[in-house]
């Protein structure tokens, strides 16, 4: 058998046991998902949004890329939010980053993965020199990745807030709310690190006024 012949085998296993504990529970998704979160995580594939938060299909909206980025040009990610945000009308946006993460580790060598994950990593780079001062006063390499992960992830929670789709949820709906948390691939625990509540007002020159 093929590896990914396996993956089939499970899917039809998979779907037998739900049927069998719930008869109606795919006729009931197939009519309409209410999720109340959207989830930007890493595409790292041992982070699953579901698996980690004890949550079912039909729970978590999820946009995943290397190391949880939310780029103001990424037509990809700026439709998954749209979509989430109006609607879906999701309650709260969450940013999971992860400990140990290969794009964060990746951008801070000065290695040249070549035009396009340079281009991806530049974003990650960014967010290095804007908190240099910290980052570069601590000793241990691994706490100092740890602690850019951490950053990364509030910079962009800042980056949903500069977005207008967001603003105009905000002013109209006063959701969603921002979170920032980065979860352990050692333990298994998330860490909330950043929180940002609708309407909470950031750097003036991003606030759209007409909206
Ligand atoms: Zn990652």
């Amino acid at each position: 058998m093929q590896p990914y012949e396996k993956l089939l085998l499970e899917n039809k296993a998979w779907a037998a046991d739900k049927v069998k504990g719930d008869p109606e529970y795919f006729k009931r998704l197939s009519l309409l998902q209410t999720p109340d979160f959207l989830w930007i995580g890493c595409s790292d594939s041992r982070v699953p949004a579901n698996e980690i938060t004890g949550t079912q299909p039909g729970e978590i909206f999820v946009h995943r890329n290397v190391a949880n980025m939310v780029v103001n040009t990424d037509v990809n990610l700026l439709s998954v939010l749209d979509y989430a945000v109006n609607h879906l009308q999701v309650k709260h946006v969450i940013v999971c980053g992860h400990y140990g993460c290969g794009g964060v580790k990746a951008a801070m060598t000065n290695t040249d993965f070549k035009a396009l994950l340079n281009m991806w990593l530049r974003n990650i780079k960014d967010v290095y020199r804007l908190h240099r001062a910290e980052l570069d006063s601590i000793t241990d390499e691994n706490i100092r990745i740890d602690r850019l992960t951490e950053l990364n992830v509030k910079e962009q929670v800042f980056n949903l807030a500069k977005t207008s789709i967001i603003q105009r949820a905000w002013k109209n709906e006063r959701r969603p709310d921002l979170h920032g948390w980065v979860y352990g691939l050692k333990d298994g625990i998330i860490n909330p690190v950043f929180e940002m509540n609708a309407g909470t007002h950031i750097d003036a020159i991003y606030e759209y006024d007409d909206i």
